[in-house]
């Protein structure tokens, strides 16, 4: 059975080379079809050979063949990233036991997709900080979608989603800019959580955007400590609610009983 999770890792390795195309071009409305794959130096097109992904990069040294300059460690970082990601998804989130139908394994190929997206849409949102329409948009309408379908999610369940998600983003945002009289939360981020809302409902939602926060939170403590920003430097959150997605998904329910049970024991004793 260990041919499913090498089929993981080879299917990463591909899409996460898409996702390089789709991270260098999107931000600058490219066309992510043509022209075929070059060398951002030298604007050489790549033979098939070094274009496979993570390995023409050790093959060649991590250099372009023809003008010798480094390639940016991203492009392999993301492959290697992506191929993870598959495995993460087929080892801790399978598709459920219970008996398959078109409908669970629709909603489930949606799931996997928008967990494997987080991976350019961090990336977007940390070199340029925004997370394009382009791909909120199609992802919540395709998940607002599937909750017509007969099955999980019922239309309640991505309705309260969507509210949970997408509200409670923008509720901070609005407070937020009140308070600091500048924008405080990227469409982006609240178009991103209603989507998960709708995919997985309230509690996944909501149990992500804390993750993410706790996360970010970190991560601007560190950041401050070490001096290299004020309170006033801006930090992506997309990055963040990601991570908190992924989270929250995969290890949600495992937290939150755990929690539960400490909870109960500390009334308890
Ligand atoms: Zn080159």
């Amino acid at each position: 059975m260990f041919i499913i999770p090498v089929m993981a890792v080879l299917y990463g390795l591909i899409l996460g080379s898409f996702f390089n195309v789709l991270i260098c071009r999107i931000p600058e409305k490219k066309s992510i079809l043509r022209p075929a794959s070059h060398c951002p130096k030298c604007k050489t097109p790549i033979k098939p050979l070094h274009n496979i992904p993570l390995f023409s990069y050790l093959l060649l040294g991590g250099k372009c063949h023809s003008c010798k300059q480094p390639i940016a460690i991203t492009y392999p970082l993301i492959e290697a990233l992506t191929a993870a990601a598959a495995l993460a998804i087929w080892y801790f989130y399978p598709p459920s036991p219970h008996p398959l139908s078109w409908q669970s394994i629709t909603v489930y190929s949606i799931r996997a997709a928008f967990l494997l997206l987080i991976i350019p849409i961090s990336m977007i949102d940390l070199r340029h900080y925004i997370i394009p329409d382009l791909f909120t948009l199609p992802i919540l309408a395709i998940a607002a979608g599937i909750a017509f379908l007969p099955g999980n999610p019922t239309l309640l369940d991505a309705l309260y989603g969507i509210l949970g998600g997408g509200g409670l983003l923008l509720a901070i945002g609005a407070i937020g800019s009140l308070l600091l009289k500048k924008d405080a939360m990227g469409g982006g981020d609240i178009k991103l959580m209603a989507a998960a809302g709708a995919l997985w409902g309230a509690q996944t939602a909501l149990l992500s955007i804390l993750f993410g926060a706790l996360i970010g939170s970190v991560y601007g403590v560190i950041l401050m400590a070490i001096k290299k920003i004020n309170s006033e430097h801006q930090i992506p959150f997309g990055p963040f609610l990601g991570a908190g997605i992924w989270i929250a998904v995969l290890f949600g329910e495992k937290l939150l009983s755990a929690y539960l049970q400490f909870a109960d024991r500390l009334a308890g004793g």
